[in-house]
């Protein structure tokens, strides 16, 4: 069985075809620039050389169009007909209260997708034109939404309500939601695997650490907490987003700046972060380079970074009763040897115990805690397509 898994962005298009006879990817690629001039696909098959087309794409399904005829190329190509194609995965950030785990995609699906798009009007409709367009080329595949907010609506009422009045909730589903999440159930899943474990058995922090970047506490292998919200501007400080912040600043700094809606949504979205302390970048290893040149401030956002992430590590301890493991993945928690010892400083009383020698890996699958510590560190790296194929084929198969 082969699954086509698509992630569509306002701009773009990411895919990869799997075969789950040995979940290996057969070829993988991305769309840039769709709708824009200079729009470009480049594509790579799993053995072979990478090939990139250029060549205009108005919209997301003409991107499409170019990918499929690239799965099917005679020369460059890994399958030869569109038969092939058992089913489409596709990745939606926002289901809203909707849907708890991924579904078959139907009508009243798409409708419910659209019912979301309040809630997350910069990734729903992407995602929803990217639907719309395989349907369009595609005709009788089955396809299957994986949902980012899925996993997390296993929170329970305390954790997702805000302190705000209930009718904001009852009338326009003001709540946490979280996101990430099909990040955070694949690397929990892999971490019980790895420690031989049970997931029923286990309290698990997963730390997905990129550019956005959020904590999950995963217990019994169902998420508990998470710290992004209602957005994903909500929780730790990332790239370039702020965070957590005390909310009588929105409107401190509107009147000091002169600032309107759009220019406070796009300084806390956009200017804020590691880049906003830093002053250098959104970029990790540029914030690293500075800060081992000396950047006093460049120092500080690495500071601050780790001291959120340790403070949401003890506060899900605190929500689950205990902690059994702590997982890093995604671009900084899979790559960053320091960023992870930096989190862990400190944690010794909960017993957490880096080992600098294991830690000194990236980018696979490693147990980087002491022998004998009593909480496990985990580097595991994230593998939401596999996550999203392995969904569709279940659903598919019922
Ligand atoms: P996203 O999917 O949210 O864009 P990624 O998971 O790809 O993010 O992570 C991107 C981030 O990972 C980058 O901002 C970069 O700072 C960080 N990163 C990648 N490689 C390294 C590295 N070798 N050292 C430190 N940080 C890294």
């Amino acid at each position: 069985m082969k699954i086509f898994v698509v992630n569509c962005g306002s701009s773009s298009l990411k895919y990869q075809l799997i075969n789950m006879k040995n979940e290996e990817v057969e070829a993988k690629g991305l769309v840039e620039r769709i709708g824009i001039p200079g729009s470009v696909l480049k594509h790579q098959p799993a053995n072979g050389e990478k090939v990139v087309i250029e060549e205009y794409m108005p919209t997301h399904k003409e991107a499409l169009k170019h990918v499929i005829d690239a799965l099917m190329d005679e020369n460059y190509g890994v399958i030869k007909n569109m038969n092939e194609i058992n089913a489409v995965g596709h990745r939606v950030v926002h289901a809203g209260e909707k849907f708890a785990f991924s579904v078959v995609i139907n009508e009243e699906v798409v409708n419910a997708l659209k019912g979301c798009i309040d809630l997350a009007p910069l990734h729903n409709p992407p995602n929803i034109i990217g639907i719309e367009a395989c349907q369009q080329l595609m005709p009788g595949v089955p396809m299957v939404g994986v949902f980012d907010t899925a996993f997390h609506q296993t929170m329970p009422k305390e954790a997702f309500i805000y302190a705000l009045p209930y009718e904001l909730y009852e009338k326009y589903g003001v709540r946490r939601y979280g996101f990430h999440g099909t990040s955070h159930k694949y690397v929990a899943q892999r971490a019980a695997s790895m420690l031989n474990k049970n997931i029923e058995d286990l309290k698990i922090v997963t730390c997905h650490l990129g550019n956005g970047a959020s904590v999950a506490a995963v217990k019994q292998g169902k998420s508990v907490d998470t710290s992004m919200g209602f957005t994903p501007l909500e929780g730790l400080a990332m790239g370039t987003r702020c965070g957590d912040i005390d909310p009588a600043i929105v409107k401190f700094v509107m009147e000091k700046e002169n600032l309107d809606l759009a220019g406070i949504d796009n300084l806390m979205n956009k200017k804020s972060g590691v880049l906003g302390i830093s002053g250098v970048s959104s970029d990790f290893r540029d914030i690293e380079e500075a800060a081992e040149k000396g950047n006093m401030r460049a120092d500080l956002a690495l500071k601050v970074f780790a001291y959120k992430v340790r403070k949401y590590i003890g506060a899900y301890a605190a929500a689950m009763g205990g902690i059994d493991a702590i997982v890093f993945t995604a671009g900084l928690g899979e790559n960053s040897a320091s960023m992870r010892a930096s989190v862990c400083e400190g944690l010794e009383f909960l017993g957490v115990e880096i080992d600098n020698e294991k830690n000194n890996v990236r980018g696979k699958e490693a147990e980087v805690s002491k022998a004998n510590s009593k909480v496990k560190v985990l580097l595991i790296p994230t593998n939401e397509e596999l996550m999203i194929a392995r969904d569709t084929k279940s659903l598919i198969a019922e």
